[in-house]
């Protein structure tokens, strides 16, 4: 498997993705990346959510961007607020360590006044739903004679929501020579006639086998509980748990410590590891808990990073991660080697957006326990 230098990924990107735990290319992401970074091509992407296909689209897309060109360079069209929100969120996460490439998102369902005012600052990026940018091109709000790549993301999904009409006229809109990359989980008619009629005969085919990012023999489940509770449903989950091992994630290494202690006083055998513990302390910690003397352990993301330890049937989030790649790589931790387990998060009602959002990106589904 290359790495995402070998992919000819810029350096900056890559020490951006490091800081968001995205370590190792997809799928789609190895097939994609050189061949958008190597020629001027139409594409066309058959990648479901949650693997990785906005990396994928999104990585060549910021590398084709000039930011000393305050003009629009680039079109990500999708079919929900949602989504492109979170296309947006991804790529200003992409840039942190290179020179700011401003992304703005516009979609039905907000004042189009505020988007007309955003607009106005410095864009290189739009990622917009079908109906709210045929909207602000009437309101000449934005011009897109400069645009270079146009990007359907979810084409299937922009058609069964009804905005055949609208890609049509955007994709008579856009500048003839601009590269169309098009991304669908499904290829249904309708859709082969805007490929048809809008793209290049020849353009490259890439199908990603549908093996997500996240392992399919994860079952994910959640508790929903307020702070004050969230101790008293721990405890009687592990014990729910018998003889099964498992691994508890905190954010910070001082709530790890802290419900170590917690977890002690109720008689609950745990260790903690985290960042400030010397090496040597870190090493018996992890040998007592692979060699299966000690059944539970608490860990923060970055403690828990390259962990291999085979049999454990559960993952307890009793913090949610910072991002959504930190949840793929703590639920991995479980269901290896084909066999079932469970992630378990432990979430207070204002959290459980969140976890939609999760369902989303990652292509999961989760089971309410509580
Ligand atoms: P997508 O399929 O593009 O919606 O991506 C789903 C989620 O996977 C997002 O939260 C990404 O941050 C994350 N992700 C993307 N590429 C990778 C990767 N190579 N390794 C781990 N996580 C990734």
């Amino acid at each position: 498997m290359k790495s995402f230098k070998e992919l000819g990924v810029k350096k900056d990107f890559i020490k951006a993705l490091e800081a968001l735990n995205i370590t190792k290319p997809t799928e789609i992401q190895t097939n994609v990346i050189p061949l958008l970074l190597e020629t001027k091509t139409d594409l066309i992407g058959q990648a479901q959510t949650g693997t990785g296909k906005t990396a994928a689209f999104g990585l060549p897309l910021l590398h084709s961007v000039d930011p000393s060109r305050k003009e629009i360079q680039a079109l990500i069209l999708c079919p929900t607020r949602e989504l492109g929100q979170q296309i947006a969120k991804q790529l200003f996460r992409f840039t942190k360590f290179s020179d700011k490439i401003f992304t703005e998102a516009v979609y039905g369902g907000e004042k189009i006044d505020r988007q007309i005012g955003s607009l106005r600052r410095p864009t290189h990026i739009v990622v917009a739903t079908p109906g709210r940018l045929i909207d602000l091109l009437k309101r000449k709000a934005l011009s897109l004679s400069k645009v270079d790549t146009v990007v359907l993301d979810e084409a299937d999904e922009m058609l069964s929501m009804g905005f055949k009409k609208e890609l049509d006229q955007i994709l008579d809109f856009v500048p003839q020579d601009a590269n169309k990359w098009l991304f669908s989980a499904t290829m249904p008619h309708t859709l082969k006639e805007i490929i048809k009629e809008h793209m290049a005969a020849d353009a490259p085919r890439i199908e990603a086998s549908s093996k997500k990012l996240v392992n399919e023999n994860i079952q994910h489940k959640y508790f929903v509980c307020d702070e004050e509770e969230k101790l008293h449903v721990l405890v009687q989950f592990l014990k729910s748990q018998h003889k099964n091992r498992g691994i508890i994630f905190c954010k910070t290494k001082k709530a790890t410590q802290y419900l170590s202690k917690q977890l002690i006083a109720k008689n609950i055998a745990v260790d903690a590891i985290h960042g400030d513990l010397y090496q040597k302390e870190r090493e018996k910690v992890l040998r007592a808990f692979k060699k299966g003397n000690l059944q539970l352990i608490v860990a923060t993301d970055i403690a828990a990073r390259g962990l291999d330890i085979d049999a454990l049937s559960y993952v307890v989030h009793f913090q949610l991660p910072e991002s959504e790649a930190y949840y793929t790589h703590r639920s991995g931790r479980t269901a290896r080697a084909g066999r079932e387990g469970v992630s378990m998060a432990f979430v207070t009602a204002f959290e459980r957006k969140k976890l939609m959002d999760y369902e989303k990106t990652l292509g999961i589904s989760f089971e309410r326990i509580r």
